[in-house]
């Protein structure tokens, strides 16, 4: 790619953008899909009795490049996992871009190919994208759009309506990781040399446990507003209570450092390469030994358990400390850190 920047041509309809989708995109991407270059991805469709998963998420994080990814990585492990929460097999993505004028093409490039990489690991393909560019100082460089489509096999049915006194709630791993790094990233702090982002496809991790524990209730993936607002949403959803113990949660100690330092609650720390499982009793001990066979759930663990809720107080989540009590467990109100995915 001659140009060393992005250019407004690039966003034409042209020649320009023929060159920049030629040599960027469809470079990087590299499917059959992309390369037949038309103006939508011809699919298969559904075998009888399959079901589609469909999801999308936008993606405006800054800084751009953080320890353990970028943008490009996050705008695939999303889109991925909040597919494969269906416990579909997540199939095909799409990539829309709003780049802006003067964006470094060596980045964009970067970006692009681990979105390929970040795509691979996660087996599924880029089938079709969009690109706009707007002028210098209307945009933040890029912000990208993906949106995927997974196969729900026959019989599988996962909703955080599912949920039922006497389950376990599991969680794939560490808390907080990718949220602590943005911040100190954007504010250069001096832990952020322990720390880095999360980010990950947890779509092989969801398929191994339902292997493992056919009747999960559902998937979650704790992003912003962290497992405190995740856990809120299911005890709603389901009419319960969720109850979850402080010295079961695995937190990296750096992070947790960072935040006692920041006056962040781990529990509404954003991540990006967790989820929340709700099982069964019976079926916990093989749901946890099948997260920790994968590689991003070496430190999974069975922090809590869901209780009937009382009819006089609506459905709450509690946090048990290590002394015994119960406190309250908040939604996250508002945004504790912007453009943090
Ligand atoms: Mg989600």
């Amino acid at each position: 790619m001659n140009d060393q920047t992005v250019l407004l041509g690039h966003g034409s309809g042209g020649v320009m953008m023929k060159r920049i989708i030629d040599q960027v995109f469809a470079a990087s991407y590299g499917s059959e899909e992309l390369a037949q270059g038309n103006d939508a991805a011809v699919l298969p469709a559904p075998e009888p009795g399959q079901r589609l998963a469909f999801s999308t998420d936008t993606f405006v994080v800054t800084p751009h490049f953080f320890p353990g990814g970028n943008i490009g990585r996050l705008a695939v492990c999303g889109t991925v996992n909040d597919v494969a929460t269906a416990g579909a097999q997540v199939k095909y993505l799409s990539v829309g871009m709003v780049l802006e004028e003067g964006f470094p093409m060596d980045q964009l490039l970067e970006i692009c190919q681990t979105i390929k990489e970040t795509a691979d690991e996660a087996g599924v393909h880029v089938v079709t994208g969009d690109t706009k560019v707007v002028n210098r100082g209307h945009g933040d460089g890029i912000y990208i759009n993906t949106a995927g489509v997974g196969l729900i096999p026959q019989g599988r049915n996962l909703s955080g309506s599912l949920c039922q006194p006497g389950d376990a709630i599991l969680l794939s791993g560490t808390l907080g990781d990718h949220g602590i790094t943005i911040m100190s990233t954007r504010e250069n702090l001096s832990f952020s040399a322990n720390i880095k982002s999360d980010a990950a496809p947890l779509n092989h991790l969801i398929a191994g446990v339902l292997e493992a524990a056919p009747d999960v209730r559902c998937f979650r993936d704790p992003t912003r507003g962290g497992i405190a607002s995740t856990l809120n949403e299911l005890a709603s959803q389901s009419n319960t209570d969720m109850v979850i113990s402080e010295d079961a949660i695995p937190v990296n100690p750096a992070v947790m450092g960072a935040c006692e330092m920041l006056g962040y609650d781990i529990l509404q720390v954003a991540n990006e390469g967790k989820m929340v499982c709700v099982c069964p009793q019976n079926q916990a001990q093989a749901a946890l030994e099948a997260m920790r066979a994968n590689p991003y759930g070496l430190d999974a663990a069975i922090i809590g358990h869901v209780e009937a809720s009382r009819p006089d107080r609506g459905n709450k989540v509690f946090l048990e400390t290590a002394f015994g009590t119960r406190r309250i467990v908040d939604m996250l109100v508002g945004e504790q850190l912007p453009r943090i995915c």
